[in-house]
């Protein structure tokens, strides 16, 4: 390769390492995050067209095929997927990273097990990234319901857990030490095992945190392997993945410590306490579900001063988030104040809300989290809940319940509380909602956009 080739191939490098950033950082806001995408997209896409040019590069064909076959699937799953079927996509594709991290390594490992440095990160990048990919798998098949949701406890899980974890690790530093590839095989079937392991106690109401703390680990197995790579034919391709591999390892370490606080939790918690493997058992709700007709409900809303939205998963599975803009306009024009309360971990992804308003057109303005919005619930006149269950069950605040600890959307203390559900559901974590019991609230039972389409109606008529 000539210099100047060189050059260029850096100058592409610290081009797309620049664009990531800008696309991290656009990302920060749901206004300019399709323009982060683009930013990191293109980027990632640069980055890998400049690394085919790379001297020592071979196998284009099989490169080719494997970025076609890749991408392919890739770009069709993205299309097609359903809304609320997009946590489990991304369980996969963050696996697929920690996979291809692992799988570097290991190409590391056969090629360079002599070289102490090398093989040493190529190791750890294999732990983690070995860790990433199986407990992602298991993430996809407890999200998608191909797999038992609720944690899956058996005895003493922690001690048989580290010794998996302790003897994997002591067969890859074992390889180093001998310069021997023999004993890489058990080192990667230990670990992943190890990943499996690590993820079947974790119930499916914790997969939010679960899944950014793997993208986090991806993010640094792929740093790793980037160290590794410096040294050899690639080594310019190493500096990119490093710095790539460092933003997604901070950018996921951040937003998994953000997650777990939105639960009022430890990272160690979620990961290693079996959250919701017990049931909570001697608590009965006192009172009943009261029903209202859509029609009275909307005569409470149309003479309030001050209407809250609390959205949750229920909104998304139903679709519903164009009607409920269009309830939102009605009332509004009626002189009634709408605003709607976001919980960070409403719906099945971070922002999931967030998004589904934006696409129906709700401005960012109207939207307000949960520390802000919760002082405004004891003087509103009604909160209208469409399809939200654990994140605004009370639940939480009792000592013993499962949910314990979780701050939630206060709705309980409005005056009225409407809830949109289609019957007795229980919520994702499975716990029974004391909030269906209370005097203040009254059940609005169907599919939530056929249950606001007839609000709308009745708004319309009144
Ligand atoms: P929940 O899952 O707690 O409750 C959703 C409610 O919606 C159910 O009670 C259900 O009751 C109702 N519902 C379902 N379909 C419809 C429909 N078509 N029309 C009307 N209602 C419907 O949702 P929340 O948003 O309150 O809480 C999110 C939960 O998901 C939390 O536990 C969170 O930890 C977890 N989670 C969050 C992720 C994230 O990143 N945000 C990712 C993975 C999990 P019924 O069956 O009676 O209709």
């Amino acid at each position: 390769m000539t210099a100047g080739v060189g050059t260029v191939i850096d100058a592409v490098y610290v081009v797309a390492v620049l664009a990531f950033i800008l696309g991290l950082k656009a990302m920060s806001s749901p206004e300019t995050a399709r323009r982060g995408i683009a930013y990191a997209g293109a980027a990632m896409l640069a980055a890998v067209v400049a690394t085919f040019f790379s001297p020592g590069l071979s196998n284009f064909a099989l490169i080719a095929l494997g970025v076609i076959v890749g991408g392919g699937i890739g770009w069709y799953w993205a299309r097609v997927v359903k809304m609320t079927a997009m946590p489990q996509m991304v369980a996969v594709f963050n696996g697929m990273g920690g996979g291809a991290a692992a799988a570097i390594a290991g190409v590391v490992l056969l090629s360079s097990l002599s070289n102490p440095a090398d093989a040493g990160l190529s190791v750890a990048g294999a732990v983690i990234g070995s860790i990433s990919i199986a407990g992602s798998v298991v993430a996809f098949l407890k999200l998608q319901g191909w797999m038992r949701q609720r944690p899956i406890v058996y005895p003493a899980r922690q001690p048989i857990n580290l010794t998996v974890l302790g003897v994997g690790v002591a067969f890859g530093v074992y390889a180093v030490v001998r310069v021997d590839t023999l004993f890489l095989l058990p080192f990667f079937v230990l670990l992943l095992v190890y990943g499996v392991l690590l993820t079947l106690p974790i119930g499916g109401a914790d997969m939010p945190v679960v899944i950014s703390l793997f993208n986090a680990l991806t993010g640094i197995a792929v740093a790793l392997d980037g160290f590794a790579l410096v040294n050899g034919p690639l080594g310019d391709a190493g500096y990119a993945m490093v710095i790539a591999g460092v933003l997604v390892g901070a950018a996921g370490s951040l937003l998994t410590i953000l997650m777990a606080r939105a639960m009022n939790r430890s990272i160690g918690n979620v990961v290693f306490g079996a959250f919701g493997a017990v049931e909570e058992t001697g608590v009965t709700m006192q009172g009943s579900m009261k029903p209202i007709e859509p029609d009275d409900a909307a005569v409470l809303m149309a003479y309030a001063n001050q209407v809250i939205i609390a959205p949750g998963y229920g909104m998304a599975v139903a679709q519903a988030q164009q009607k409920v803009k269009e309830l939102a306009d009605l009332l509004e024009a009626k002189g009634v104040a709408v605003k709607f309360a976001i919980h960070p971990v409403a719906g099945r992804m971070p922002g999931h809300m967030n998004v589904l308003l934006a696409e129906a057109g709700i401005s960012y303005d109207k939207l307000f989290d949960r520390d802000e919005i919760n002082p405004e619930f004891a003087t509103t006149d009604v909160v209208l809940v469409i399809g939200a269950n654990d994140v605004v069950n009370p639940a939480a605040r009792r000592v013993g319940s499962p949910l314990q600890g979780m701050p939630i959307l206060d709705v309980d203390q409005a005056k009225n509380v409407l809830v949109i559900k289609r019957g007795q559901g229980k919520g994702f974590a499975g716990i029974e909602n004391d909030l269906f019991y209370k005097e203040n609230c009254r059940m609005l039972y169907g599919d939530a956009q056929q249950v606001v389409g007839k609000l709308v109606q009745a708004l319309k008529r009144s």
